[in-house]
């Protein structure tokens, strides 16, 4: 039986996939600090033989014996990542740097967990792989954007220098069940807001687009990526291509929940990217995946889990 650590087991991509890997054989050990992970998103699994939940912060050191490691510690939406921006950049270097260390000792094969994030504010549409991004270094997104840019360079220069065995993975907006009700990314807000009747919070023009791929296909993603041969390292874009815009999805959840919601207009944040459409012929080629859910399906099954 395979031995396989997830850091960020507690979040929301991150208890998707122990879920995942524990159905398929595995034994799952999630490491998690709860700084925006939930014991609710894994409470289901607790008392499960194959699983095992470790508090710990990945900024220190972690010995454990383990055949994999899928690296997703880190909170991904702008309004945690910028709480505490240092300990974000800390949780993508110092956490990179352990999580490798802990793979060359054990020779594990290891995933990151990157973002669509390092292209930052696009001047191509659609991103493809080849496209070394547009990120502002000194911003209120930087912690999170260059902390991500860096961890995928510790990856590609251990894998360099010290022969890992690595997986690189691009992950594009995704939403679904299990995200935090406050977690301050669009598509959750739209629904909470939509679901009590408050306004809903366009920030902007909402002309900005974004291209949203449901958790089930992601996490199919994950694994059909840790799966592939020793010499495919990443990256890899993985994400729905079906872009939208923001005012678009706001009408959209506005026709699914029934709702009387308003819409507001809020100002813009700083560097909010304009625009994000992944090019995902390299995933299709290799990993013979593509996303299987369409929005309106997985925003109806999303809005369900919120109205429990
Ligand atoms: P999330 O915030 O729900 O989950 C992140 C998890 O990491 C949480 O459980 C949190 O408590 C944990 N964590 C944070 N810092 C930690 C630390 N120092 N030590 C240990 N655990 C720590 O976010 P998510 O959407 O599940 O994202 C998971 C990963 O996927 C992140 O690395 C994120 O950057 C990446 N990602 C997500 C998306 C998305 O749209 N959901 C897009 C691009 C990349
Ligand atoms: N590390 C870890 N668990 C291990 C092995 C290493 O957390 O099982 C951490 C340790 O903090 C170390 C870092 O990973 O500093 C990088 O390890 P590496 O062997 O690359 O470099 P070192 O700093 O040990 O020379
Ligand atoms: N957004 C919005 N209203 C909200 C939350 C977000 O208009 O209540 C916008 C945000 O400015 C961005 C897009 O929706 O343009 C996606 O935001 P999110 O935080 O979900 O993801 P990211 O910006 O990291 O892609």
């Amino acid at each position: 039986m395979k031995r396989i650590l997830v850091t960020g087991g507690a979040g929301f991509l991150g208890s998707h996939l122990c879920e995942r890997l524990i159905t398929s054989g595995s034994d799952v050990l999630c490491v998690d600090n709860f700084f925006t992970g939930n014991k609710e998103n894994i409470k289901h699994l607790l008392g499960h033989p194959h699983f095992e939940l470790m508090r710990h912060d990945v900024t220190f050191p972690l010995y454990v014996e383990v055949d994999e490691i899928y690296n997703l510690a880190c909170p991904a939406s702008p309004v945690h990542y910028q709480s505490d921006p240092v300990q974000t950049t800390k949780t993508s270097v110092h956490g990179a740097i352990n999580m490798l260390g802990l793979a060359k000792r054990v020779k594990a094969k290891i995933l990151q967990a990157s973002t669509s994030e390092v292209y930052g504010d696009p001047e191509v549409q659609p991103q493809s792989e080849a496209y070394w991004g547009r990120v502002n270094p000194i911003g209120i997104r930087s912690c999170y954007d260059e902390g991500k840019r860096c961890a995928e360079t510790l990856f590609f220069d251990y894998w360099r220098q010290h022969h890992l065995l690595i997986k690189v993975v691009r992950i594009f907006n995704t939403y679904g069940p299990r995200m935090q009700p406050g977690d301050g990314r669009v598509v959750s807000n739209f629904i909470v807001q939509a679901l009590n009747g408050d306004d809903i919070t366009i920030y902007g023009d909402g002309d900005q687009t974004r291209s949203f791929c449901y958790v089930d296909d992601l996490i199919d993603a994950l694994i059909l990526t840790m799966g592939t041969g020793d010499d495919f390292t990443g990256p890899v874009n993985i994400g729905n291509p079906s872009e939208i815009s923001i005012l678009e999805l706001a009408q959209i959840v506005i026709e699914l929940t029934g709702s009387k919601s308003k819409l507001v207009f809020k100002p813009l944040p700083q560097d909010d990217p304009k625009q994000r459409q992944p090019d995902i012929d390299l995933a299709k080629s290799q990993l013979d995946w593509y996303p299987r859910v369409d929005l309106i399906n997985g925003l109806k099954k999303t809005i369900a889990y919120f109205k429990i």
